[in-house]
């Protein structure tokens, strides 16, 4: 059977590994839909490539000029446009697999309408599950939606677990890898001078920028400890991170005998995306065979909350009970954007996130209302600290 896929963000570094994999699969794998927000140059050529029934862009004036040069090439994708297009797009009837690739809070509601409907959710955007918890997970499990992780940490665990019955007797706990990022070894007090460009230069992923970012502060690894929170139903004290600077290892899972199931790969996101397109069988996904050979050893330590303050930050959000993490996700992105815009140092990222935490009401419900007027809330104050931080530059 062919499985038809709307890939969310496919214009991104998530999106071009899944149409990569898609493009050796022509006879069980077909596109019906892509989105993009600015890189509309990049869009025409994939819907050129791959001939989807619709895509999806932000701006009017995009989806005025992209049509028309589809029209032109006489390629017969319908241009949308706007996050009710998207949240339509996700729940079509047309589409069995939704894969969510947009970065930050601004695939929540496109990945929600997916849950809504029930569809098989392919699940990078790590933002809108950290954002929303208890209610995506809720909406995915009424709607009985299958949701398999693409975070690579995640994706191996989902795989460490297959044949696991009575997860919560039977798992200790989640051990995810994080690589460290570029900074791991640098002078802590240097950090307030380096540039976007060097926080970008992930020693071994090649990912956007945001994401990126969010490695070399270790925020992604607490995002990620949130992520695996919701999606394997463990609390913070059985989830755990180590530095491990190869990243070979993409996460393991400590069982109640002791026995540790770890998953192993080169770090290349097309192996995850193969996994969960092919789910339960498996697909070639064009990745280099790991040769274990070549690595002088397999490294593993814990990591420095005081290096990595935005690690801590997170942390503490989940022992507090997550219900602030809407806020957490929300004051990064925006102080990560001012970061690369050049406005803040890579040290106030931290900082921004800290105060905004400290200011926020913290709702006393957890449905979407609140999750939007959190993260709502968490934007005002980000900015208004940035604007402070950007003037003590
Ligand atoms: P990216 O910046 O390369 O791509 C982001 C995509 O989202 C693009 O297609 C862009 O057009 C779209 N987008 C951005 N803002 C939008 C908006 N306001 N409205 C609609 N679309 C918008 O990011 P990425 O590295 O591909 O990461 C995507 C998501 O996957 C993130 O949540 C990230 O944390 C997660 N993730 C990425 C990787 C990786 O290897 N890149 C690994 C694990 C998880
Ligand atoms: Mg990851």
């Amino acid at each position: 059977m062919v499985q038809r896929l709307l890939v969310l963000g496919s214009t991104g570094s998530v999106g071009d590994s899944v149409l990569d994999v898609v493009a050796r699969h022509p006879a069980s794998l077909m596109v019906y839909g892509l989105s993009a927000h600015r890189r509309i140059d990049k869009l025409y050529q994939q819907c050129r490539q791959f001939r989807p029934a619709i895509a999806v862009v932000s701006e009017p004036q995009h989806a005025i000029e992209l049509q028309a040069h589809l029209l032109a090439a006489d390629v017969p994708t319908q241009v949308l446009c706007g996050v009710e297009a998207l949240c339509s797009a996700a729940s079509a009837p047309d589409a069995d697999t939704v894969v969510a690739a947009i970065v930050g809070a601004a695939g929540l509601l496109p990945t929600l309408s997916a849950a809504q409907a029930g569809k098989k959710i392919l699940l990078a955007n790590k933002e809108a599950l950290v954002m929303s918890g208890a209610v995506f997970i809720e909406t995915a499990a009424n709607a009985g939606a299958v949701v398999i992780p693409l975070d690579s940490e995640h994706n191996a665990i989902f795989q460490c677990l297959q044949g696991c019955q009575g997860m919560l007797e039977g798992v200790e706990r989640l051990i995810l890898t994080a690589s460290g990022g570029p900074f791991r070894n640098r002078p802590a007090d240097s950090l307030a001078d380096v540039t976007p460009d060097q926080a970008c230069a992930h020693p071994n992923w090649s990912m956007g920028r945001k994401i990126s970012v969010d490695c070399a502060t270790m925020m992604n690894k607490g995002l990620e400890i949130i992520e695996a929170h919701w999606l394997f139903n463990l609390p913070a004290s059985r989830i755990q991170a180590l530095i491990h600077p190869q990243s070979v290892v993409h996460s393991m899972v400590v069982f109640r005998d002791q026995s540790v199931m770890a998953q192993l790969g080169n770090p290349d996101m097309r192996m995850p995306v193969a996994h969960a397109l092919a789910y339960p069988q498996r697909m070639e996904s064009g990745v280099e065979p790991l040769d274990l050979t070549r690595f002088d050893g397999l490294t593993f330590e814990h990591p420095d909350v005081e290096r990595f303050p935005c690690l801590g930050l997170a942390l503490q959000v989940l022992a507090d009970g997550a219900r602030a993490s809407a806020a957490l996700s929300a004051a990064n992105e925006v102080a990560v954007e001012a970061f690369l815009g050049r406005r803040i140092r890579f040290t106030h990222i931290s900082q921004v996130v800290e105060q905004t935490l400290q200011e926020i009401d913290v709702p006393t419900q957890s449905d979407l209302e609140a999750v939007l007027a959190l993260d709502h809330q968490a934007r005002r104050l980000a900015r208004e600290h940035v604007r402070l931080c950007g003037l003590s530059r």
